[in-house]
């Protein structure tokens, strides 16, 4: 590879010179296997410009139907499929991540079985393409995904979604919370009480119902995340009931933090900026603001999925154990408090 033979060269200048290499070269071969094997593990990241490493503005004008399918964007998202390299850090550990499908839940899958823990993804029905993707993707990892489709609107579903993934897991540790719904209106006049309902039922009643059906099942040291955003501390006049949800969640994450803090159990939020997924193009953004998506951030693009993976990984992991009722915000460098 043309990155090892980079490599080689660097540490050939580093010991320097003929006469070091003549005496290298005495070095055994068992020495030189080790140094090669230590060499490897340090092999130095190539340094990657964020603003040049993913797709840019003006995208293509697009929309389908809700929830939207992220095998159907253009560009096509990216979840980390090929890219997010696990360590371990979440080994044993059994996650249940609601919106698990695309966007930020299947980054956020994709990287926990990649960091060794099973997971069960809920999703709406008709996102089922999206959603056996991501369970191929979690078996390829030798991990266990479980698929549980079904409207999270509903407190009995949100119950048996929770029942469901205890029984197939063997246990809850993580839960995330992040499906939602986010659709533009750009008056307060054209928000139905349907609509404001449906937003409420989905992004706040549902983690309402999974929490308390979850909890009792929760041993010390598990983790629950919620989704925020950056509405929630800079709301776009067009997103009335989403954005005070978004605020409604960091409060809430706030609150649960200090309640279940004392039991052991962490609560924290993510809080991303404009991030390239399904939710943008089936309702979620005008096709205006859609062309022009994430342009306005310091690093004049969207995000993808795959750059807050790690994110959660890093909220869910043992290591982080005094980030509690903390929110961390992914959103190219404006918009978070
Ligand atoms: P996404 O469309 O990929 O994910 C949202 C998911 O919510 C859907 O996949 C769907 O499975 C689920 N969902 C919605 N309504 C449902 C229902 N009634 N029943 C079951 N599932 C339902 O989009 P995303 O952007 O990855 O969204 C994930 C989270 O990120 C959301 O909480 C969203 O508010 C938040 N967020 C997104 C952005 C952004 O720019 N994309 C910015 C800030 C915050
Ligand atoms: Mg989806």
């Amino acid at each position: 590879m043309a990155d090892e033979g980079r490599h080689s060269m660097s540490r050939r200048q580093m010991v320097g010179g003929t006469a070091t290499l003549a005496a290298a070269s005495l070095t055994s071969a068992t020495a030189k296997g080790r140094e090669t094997m230590a060499a490897d593990s340090m092999r130095p990241e190539q340094l990657v410009d964020p603003t040049q490493n993913y797709p840019k503005p003006p995208f293509d004008k697009q929309s389908q139907p809700w929830p939207g399918l992220a095998s159907k964007m253009s560009p096509r998202p990216d979840h980390g499929e090929t890219t997010y390299k696990g360590s371990g850090r979440l080994a044993g550990r059994k996650a249940l991540i609601t919106g698990g499908d695309s966007g930020m839940g299947r980054a956020a899958a994709i990287a926990y079985a990649r960091e060794g823990a099973d997971v069960a993804i809920n999703y709406y029905p008709t996102e089922e393409p999206d959603a056996q993707e991501v369970v191929a993707l979690i078996r390829a990892e030798g991990r266990q995904a479980v698929a549980i489709p079904g409207d999270l609107r509903d407190e009995r579903f949100c119950q048996q979604l929770v029942a469901q993934a205890l029984d197939a897991l063997g246990g809850l540790d993580i839960i995330v919370n992040n499906a939602a719904r986010q659709q533009t209106r750009q008056s307060i006049l054209d928000v139905s009480s349907e609509d404001f309902d449906a937003t409420m039922k989905t992004n706040i009643y549902a983690p309402f119902w999974i929490i308390k059906a979850a909890l009792p099942h929760l041993k010390p040291g598990s983790a629950i995340i919620g989704t925020s955003s950056e509405q929630a501390y800079d709301p776009s006049p067009d997103l009335y009931d989403y954005a005070q949800t978004k605020a409604a969640t960091m409060n809430y994450v706030k609150s649960l933090a200090k309640q279940l803090g004392p039991k052991g159990i962490r609560v924290n939020a993510v809080a991303p900026g404009p991030i390239w997924t399904p939710l943008q193009v089936s309702g979620g953004a005008t096709m205006e603001k859609l062309e022009k998506f994430g342009g306005q951030t310091p690093l004049g693009r969207p995000g993808q999925p795959a750059e807050l993976g790690s994110i959660y990984v890093q909220l869910a992991a043992a290591d982080a154990s005094y980030a509690n009722g903390q929110v961390y915000g992914s959103s190219g460098g404006a918009g978070q408090p």
